[in-house]
């Protein structure tokens, strides 16, 4: 009886995680409704639909769509959905993606502290049914790593957004969104990841505009409706890509596991859209760090594939994977897949 039970015990994993598919989306993009972009919400949409996308957030800046009212042209498949969202603009350079909600959330909200305006997002966007991702830290350098810490029931940031004037990467002053990120994690907040496009422009293209198909998550679901990506988001469960795609990813037991799909990664390195971040320094090729505390790497080793136990007196780890590559142009260009951190101490 101990003995079939215990077959029994270790089948249900297997069972459970045989029914999840990963699905690509995208939680950031505008339409003609903000007034600065240049296509409409059904362009936008039919941009997604047709580039290969399960879902998008049409977030426009203080409106909300409606999904039910945007409609797509030709063939539309079944797996493509619009998750409903607005891009919450507020004071002090403050936008956050207010995803899933069932309404138009307001955005007026004053604090002396940035993390009073931020919860007051977060709280609103609760309020009407929904769940928060911070946008965008280091457009106009408007939010730090300690304005986010005390924010309560915020769990997902932008680590990584498509958009040419959002500084990701921080500069000699100021940290990187993955720097903030260490420090928000090292505080003991379980916050994940996201990439988005912020994309303005599907009508005109180049490097210096604000194109879509430039961040993107891949989420690991049960089905592609708005409620099961949103709770799998919050549960961790997706990684974020401004390039690099996965195979296999394994965050289960303290240990992190992941495999490149290295065909699917050279097919969206295709893409004269990808931005690749331009770097000074390493070998081109694969290479895959496991980070945790303040940032401090773990192990790295190069290839396409690692496994990394996270020590238990080590609180997270993540994975990141790095793919240099040489650009036409002599330059070396930088695509990244991030996990979502393995947390030891329960949080
Ligand atoms: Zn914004
Ligand atoms: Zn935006």
């Amino acid at each position: 009886m101990r003995f079939i039970l215990q077959i029994a015990i270790l089948l249900i994993p297997t069972l459970v995680t045989a029914k999840l598919s990963w699905y690509k989306g995208n939680t950031h993009a505008h339409t003609t409704l903000c007034g600065h972009a240049d296509s409409s919400p059904s362009v936008v949409a039919q941009w997604y639909h047709d580039h290969g996308y399960n879902f998008t957030i049409l977030s426009e800046h203080n409106r909300f769509i409606d999904p039910t009212t945007v409609k797509l042209s030709g063939e539309v498949r079944e797996d493509f959905i619009l998750v409903p969202g607005e891009e919450v603009t507020g004071r002090k350079h403050i936008h956050t993606t207010a995803m899933n909600v069932g309404k138009l959330v307001p955005w007026h909200f004053d604090h002396p502290e940035r993390s009073g305006i931020i919860q007051q997002h977060v709280n609103a966007t609760r309020a009407a049914g929904g769940t928060t991702i911070l946008n965008h830290p280091n457009f106009h350098w408007a939010v730090k790593a300690e304005d986010l810490i005390p924010v309560k029931h915020l769990h997902m940031f932008e680590l990584y957004n498509g958009h040419p004037a959002v500084r990701n990467f921080g500069d000699a002053h100021h940290p990187s969104t993955e720097q903030q990120w260490d420090a928000m994690l090292t505080s003991g907040m379980r916050v994940y990841g996201v990439a988005s496009d912020d994309a303005h422009q599907f009508a005109t293209w180049g490097k210096t505009r604000s194109n879509p198909g430039r961040g993107w998550v891949m989420v690991r679901a049960e089905s592609l409706c708005a409620d099961t990506i949103t709770e799998a988001m919050l549960s961790g469960e997706f990684y974020s890509s401004s390039g690099v795609q996965l195979k296999t990813l394994d965050l289960n037991g303290g240990t992190l596991k992941l495999e490149v799909d290295t065909s699917a990664t050279e097919k969206e390195l295709e893409s004269p859209i990808l931005l690749g971040s331009r770097v000074k320094a390493g070998q081109p090729g694969y290479e895959i760090e496991f980070i945790g505390p303040e940032g401090k790497v773990l192990h790295a080793e190069k290839g396409t594939h690692a496994e990394f136990k996270v020590p238990e007196n080590v609180a997270y780890a993540r994975a990141k994977v790095t793919l240099r590559k040489h650009r036409k142009d002599g330059t070396v260009a930088a695509y990244f897949a991030w996990t979502q951190p393995v947390f030891t101490d329960g949080r």
